[in-house]
């Protein structure tokens, strides 16, 4: 994978919004595989993967994958153990 390819959280921010209705950037999450708690804008994304992919910055765990299409979206957020978000 491209070095010049891989973003951070913020680079997904208006889709989150758009997926949950709220400010995702500062939403804490843990990392399925390594236990990481970052704020979703401390993560590793590539945008053209194909759809997008959320990675752990600590051991590139797929957190997230979004996949747009025929006015659906697919959300796999299996790679996340949880995800705190705000009331
Ligand atoms: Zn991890």
């Amino acid at each position: 994978m491209a070095e010049e390819r891989r973003l951070d959280g913020n680079a997904i921010g208006g889709v989150m919004i758009e997926l949950f209705g709220v400010e995702m950037t500062t939403v804490p999450g843990s990392c399925g595989n390594c236990g990481a708690h970052e704020q979703m804008a401390e993560t590793d994304v590539y945008l053209d993967a194909p759809g997008i992919v959320v990675r752990c910055r600590h051991c590139q765990n797929v957190l997230i994958r979004i996949v747009r299409g025929n006015g659906r979206t697919w959300l796999d957020l299996s790679g996340l153990s949880s995800l705190e978000l705000p009331l």
